[in-house]
C-alpha cells in the first residue's frame, strides 16, 4: 500500500511510523518541520493518563499508546516518556475519578485511591482543601512532546518513508503541493490538526482556541519526578519541572478563538487564575517566578471525540484529527487502529465519524481535556 500523509503531528507522524515499519510506501508532508511549535502537538510536554471516566475505549487506547510509545523509545533509543505518575484530585465521591476506577481495574491498569493526608508526602507543599480523595495512576506520566513527534518522523524515515516540507491542498484524490506537484497514493490521509476545518469546511467542524500553559520556577524541590496532576472539577492541571523547563500549570477551559495561521503570542492571560489555584493547592508555587508561557492551539470537535474517517466522496481519502485537547498521548494507538481499518480488519467506532455523531456522549463531563 502507498500512503500519502499530510500533517506530521502526533496523528500523522504516528501513522507514518506505523505504516513505514510495516513496509508500506509512505510520503509524509508537512508545512513545518516535525515538532514545530505552531502545530497542536508542539510544545515540550504532554500528559499521558489512562483514566477517561466511564469510557473504556479511550482508556484502553491510552494504555495501548503507552506501550507503543515505549516501543518507539526502544527502537529509537530516545527518552520520551517520564513515568512520574498522575494524581487526580477528586472533589466528589461520585465524579469522573470514581467513574474511572472500575474501568481501570477491569483493564488491569494500576490505580490507587489515596487519602488526602497521604498525598501531602507526594509534593513539596500540598493542601487538600475541598478534596474527597486522590486517585493515583502510578504508571501514567509525561511525554516529551516535540521530541516524540520528531522521533516518529525520524523512525518513519528510518523505515523508508519520504519526508517532505510543503503546504498541500486537497484536489480530488490527490494532495497538491504549492509547486504544483501532485501526490497520489492508494490512500491519502489529511491529519492536519487545527487546519482541517479550513481544508474541509463542509466536512469538519472544529473550534480552534488559544491555550496557554504557564511555566514557573519552583526551585529544585519541584524538579523531581513528582506526579502530574489534574483537579478535574476545578479545571486545573499541571506537572512538575521536567528537564528544567519549570513547573507547568494551566487552566482547563477553552481559550479565545484563534485562526490556525495566526501567530501565537506569549502573554500570560490566565496567570491570575493559575496563581490563585496554586496558592490554594501548592502554596509554595503561588508566587513562584513565571518563566514563560507557551501558547498553542486546541482543535475541538463539538463532542470532543476524535475524527478518523474516510472522505464520503473521494475513495481512498481519509481525514484524521479533532484531538480536542486530549489527543497527543493516543497517537500511535490511533494509528494502529486506522491501519487495521484501512486493511478491512477492524472498524472504527461511530464517534470517530465525520459529520454529526448523534449518539456520542461528550467526553467532557466538566470542562476541557488535558
Ligand atoms: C496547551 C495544550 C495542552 C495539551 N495537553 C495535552 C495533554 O496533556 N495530553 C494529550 O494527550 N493531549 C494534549 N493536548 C492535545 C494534543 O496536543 C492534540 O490533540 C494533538 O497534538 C493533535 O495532533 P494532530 O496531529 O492532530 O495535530 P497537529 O499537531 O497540529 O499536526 C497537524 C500538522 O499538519 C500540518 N498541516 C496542516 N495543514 C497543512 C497543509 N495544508 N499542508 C501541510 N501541512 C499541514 C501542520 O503543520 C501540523 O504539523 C494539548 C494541546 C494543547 C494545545
Amino acid at each position: 500500500m502507498d500512503v500519502v500523509i499530510v500533517g506530521a503531528g502526533t496523528f500523522g507522524g504516528s501513522l507514518a511510523w506505523w505504516l513505514a515499519r510495516e513496509g508500506h510506501g509512505v510520503t509524509l508532508v508537512d508545512q513545518f518541520e516535525p515538532g514545530d511549535r505552531r502545530a497542536s502537538s508542539g510544545g515540550e510536554t504532554r500528559l499521558l493518563r489512562c483514566a477517561h471516566g466511564e469510557d473504556a475505549d479511550y482508556t484502553a487506547m491510552a494504555r495501548r499508546a503507552r506501550t507503543l510509545w515505549r516501543e518507539l523509545e526502544a527502537e529509537s533509543d530516545e527518552d520520551l516518556f517520564v513515568e512520574c505518575g498522575y494524581a487526580w484530585f477528586a472533589r466528589r465521591d461520585d465524579g469522573w475519578e470514581a467513574a474511572s476506577e472500575p474501568v481501570l481495574a477491569a483493564q488491569g491498569i494500576p490505580a490507587e485511591r489515596l487519602d488526602v493526608a497521604e498525598v501531602a508526602g507526594l509534593y513539596p507543599t500540598f493542601r487538600g482543601d475541598g478534596l474527597a480523595f486522590v486517585l493515583l495512576e502510578p504508571e501514567a506520566g509525561v511525554l516529551r512532546a516535540e521530541r516524540s513527534v520528531r522521533t516518529l518522523a525520524a523512525q518513519a524515515a528510518a523505515h523508508g518513508a519520504r519526508i517532505l516540507r510543503a503546504r498541500a491542498v486537497p484536489n480530488g484524490r490527490a494532495a497538491v503541493l504549492e509547486d504544483g506537484t501532485r501526490l497520489e497514493g492508494d490512500v491519502v490521509v489529511w491529519a492536519c490538526g487545527p487546519w482541517l476545518g479550513t481544508l474541509f469546511p463542509d466536512l469538519v467542524t472544529l473550534k480552534v482556541t488559544r491555550q496557554e500553559p504557564l511555566f514557573l520556577d519552583g526551585g529544585p524541590a519541584w524538579r523531581a519526578p513528582l506526579p502530574a496532576w489534574c483537579d478535574y472539577d476545578a479545571g486545573r492541571w499541571g506537572s512538575a519541572d521536567i528537564d528544567g523547563l519549570g513547573v507547568k500549570a494551566a487552566i482547563d477551559e477553552d481559550g479565545p478563538p484563534v485562526d490556525p495561521d495566526a501567530e501565537l503570542t506569549g502573554e500570560a492571560l490566565t496567570e491570575p487564575q493559575v496563581r490563585a489555584y496554586l496558592r490554594e493547592r501548592f502554596p509554595a508555587l503561588g508566587d513562584a517566578p513565571l518563566l514563560r508561557t507557551h501558547a498553542c492551539r486546541y482543535e475541538i470537535t463539538p463532542d470532543t471525540h476524535f475524527i478518523a474517517a474516510p472522505h464520503p466522496e473521494q475513495p481512498g481519502v481519509w481525514i484524521v484529527g479533532g484531538g480536542s485537547g486530549h489527543g497527543f498521548k493516543h497517537g500511535p494507538a490511533l494509528a494502529e487502529r486506522i491501519v487495521a481499518a484501512l486493511k478491512g480488519r477492524a472498524e472504527l467506532p461511530p464517534h470517530f465519524a465525520l459529520g454529526e455523531r448523534p449518539n456520542s456522549r461528550n467526553l467532557r463531563t466538566r470542562g476541557d481535556g488535558d
